[in-house]
């Protein structure tokens, strides 16, 4: 049997409430859903004295569609009732497809959006028993001094391994963010990463700040997107690649606007660049080859999940393709 370690749970009902409670507590972690943190708890990633629920921070629930089109997801939103939402369904299906292949059905309702967010990197080396751990001297990220994966001392490479991330940064989305003293922060959700995989380097934003809420902007005119995600097991799996696409389109079918985002490489999502080049044209084979070639260049996946870095590094390419040719014909999978 895995034990966690003894902690208290607090139950605030605002927003305000639980981010002073988790500033004024010493080690304290908040928990959303739990269903990543608690398997963690079990594995001794995290010995926190005290966990701050937000299951009863109403004003943190529930999805908000404006007139425009742009939407606002708050943070403790479960995953279940974003990737069923009618409005995300019809209008948003790439993060219909990207949430709703999370994990399993109970994780997705007992889940939330923000804590897929703010998910802890994984690695083969860490998401691991405390036995296991033990027996290979830990590593830098929890208890150790050396990066199994890189052979060095300098640098955790986890992955950021949430499949609503590289999806949400397609979609341009934007994190609303309480801090300690009562202040709000509103940051792009690209930059709320950092090339640290260790926890609670991982983030940008000041220690204890609470998501509260993922603001959408209004979609392109002929919004398409698609997510494709690579897994060894057909569900209930975490992603050893994924690729988001999403794009405006024509009536004619001429691309207004493209972004292509790669997922579980590296500790953040890795935006392509130079996605412009489909910008006026009809996303012909050429630009789709051209495109995915530079996915697969541009791609570094590490040692640090299932499957040899450069199968994932040819994966990025293949499912770069495959993304763009489904978005051009707009249809629409997950692998
Ligand atoms: C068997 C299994 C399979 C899984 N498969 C997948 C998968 O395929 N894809 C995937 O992406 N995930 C997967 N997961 C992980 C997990 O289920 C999801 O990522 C889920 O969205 C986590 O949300 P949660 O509310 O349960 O977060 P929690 O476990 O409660 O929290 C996760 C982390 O986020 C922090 N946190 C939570 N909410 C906030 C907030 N509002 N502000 C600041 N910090 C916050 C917590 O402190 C914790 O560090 C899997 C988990 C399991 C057990
Ligand atoms: S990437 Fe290296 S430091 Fe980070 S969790 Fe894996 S083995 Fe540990």
């Amino acid at each position: 049997m895995l034990r966690m370690p003894e902690f208290e749970v607090h139950q605030p009902t605002t927003a305000a409430e639980a981010v002073a409670l988790k500033a004024e507590l010493a080690d304290a972690l908040y928990v959303a859903g739990g269903t990543d943190l608690l398997p963690n708890l079990k594995h001794w990633l995290h010995e926190p004295r005290h966990l701050v629920s937000l299951a009863s921070v109403s004003e943190m629930n529930g999805i908000q569609v404006r007139p425009d089109g742009s939407v606002t997801i708050g943070a403790a939103t479960t995953l279940h009732a974003v990737a069923t939402h009618d409005h995300v369904v019809a209008q948003l299906p790439g993060l219909a497809q990207a949430v709703g292949s999370i994990a399993g059905p109970q994780h997705r309702r007992m889940g939330t959006i923000g804590g897929n967010v703010m998910l802890d990197t994984r690695c083969l080396f860490y998401n691991q028993s405390l036995p296991w751990r033990q027996a290979v001297g830990y590593c830098l990220k929890k208890d150790g001094t050396w990066c199994h994966v890189i052979g060095s001392a300098k640098a955790c490479v986890a992955a950021q391994s949430s499949d609503s991330v590289p999806m949400l940064a397609a979609l341009s989305a934007q994190l609303c963010f309480v801090l300690p003293d009562g202040e709000t922060q509103r940051i792009d959700l690209v930059d709320l990463y950092t090339k640290d995989g260790r926890f609670e380097q991982n983030h940008t934003v000041p220690e204890h700040a609470l998501l509260t809420a993922i603001e959408l902007p209004a979609p392109t005119e002929g919004h398409r997107s698609v997510y494709r995600k690579v897994r060894a097991r057909g569900a209930v799996d975490f992603p050893q690649l994924s690729v988001a696409v999403a794009g405006g389109f024509l009536s004619d079918g001429t691309c207004t606007s493209l972004s292509v985002v790669i997922g579980a490489m590296l500790p953040f999502p890795k935006v392509l660049p130079g996605t412009d080049v489909a910008v006026g044209t009809s996303l012909p084979d050429e630009v789709i080859e051209a495109l995915a070639t530079r996915a697969a260049k541009q791609a570094r996946p590490q040692a640090q999940i299932h499957g040899s870095p450069d199968w994932r590094r040819h994966v990025a390419g293949v499912e770069t393709h495959r993304g763009l040719r489904d978005l051009r014909d707009r249809a629409s999978s997950v692998v």
